[in-house]
């Protein structure tokens, strides 16, 4: 099962991908927590990742292709994964089809999670993340047991600089003008699934646990 999903960021998209890979065991590939660990741990592709991350702009296909297709090559992922960030360009949606069409394989299912601007602005400004593991939360749909202390590690939490307001509506211009044209082109291939992201979080992954037919 290779599953894909799209949608702004803040949809939560993440959130659903997280679930999806544990009720099917299956990985779950963010390619924006590969990045955050990359910085964290100070690594090349981490600083170069950065300059473009804090800015609300996507990582160059270049930076991105070839991680996601190594990645996608590991053993864990023979049995189907869910890619959560990726593909975020039509180039990179092009990339990893001729990657995957190279071993014979395609992509099942790309799971569009759907919620408008004015929404995504909203819950943004709330979003929380643990310095520690990276955890993310939100003060007001999904709070830590304890105000500002991660529930995971007991790390402190922080507003990511990419969850910032002016952030926000530059990642929002950027994923109409680069990211939703992938609508277009998994519309086209057949496997375009939208959903309701408005909905609570566990109607939303009781409606593509249904997509997916389990
Ligand atoms: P995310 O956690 O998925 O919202 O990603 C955070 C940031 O990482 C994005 O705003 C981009 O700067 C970068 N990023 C993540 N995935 C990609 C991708 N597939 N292509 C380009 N940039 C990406």
């Amino acid at each position: 099962m290779k599953i894909i999903m799209l949608g702004a960021p803040g949809a939560g998209k993440g959130t659903q991908a997280k679930k999806i890979a544990a009720k099917f065991s299956i990985p779950h590939i963010s390619t924006g927590d590969i990045f955050r660990a990359n910085i964290k741990n100070g690594t090349e592709l981490g600083k170069k990742a950065k300059t473009y991350m804090d800015q609300g702009l996507l990582v160059p296909d270049e930076l991105v292709v070839d991680l996601v297709v190594d990645r996608v090559n590991q053993e864990d992922c023979r049995d189907g994964y869910v890619l959560d960030g990726f593909p975020r360009t039509i180039p990179q949606a092009e990339a990893l089809d001729k990657a995957l069409a190279e071993l014979g394989q395609k992509v099942d299912y790309a799971i569009d999670v759907d919620v408008p601007d004015e929404n995504i602005i909203r819950r943004m400004g709330g979003r929380r993340a643990c310095v520690t593991c990276g955890a993310t939360y939100h003060l007001e749909y999904a709070p830590t047991e304890k105000d500002g202390i991660c529930d995971t590690c007991g790390g402190g939490l922080i507003l990511r600089d990419d969850d910032k307001p002016e952030t926000v509506k530059k990642r929002l211009s950027v994923y109409h003008e680069q990211t939703q044209p992938l609508i277009d082109y998994y519309t086209n291939a057949g496997i375009l699934k939208t959903v309701d992201g408005t909905a609570d979080i566990e109607d939303v992954f009781r409606a593509i646990v249904e997509i997916l037919g389990a």
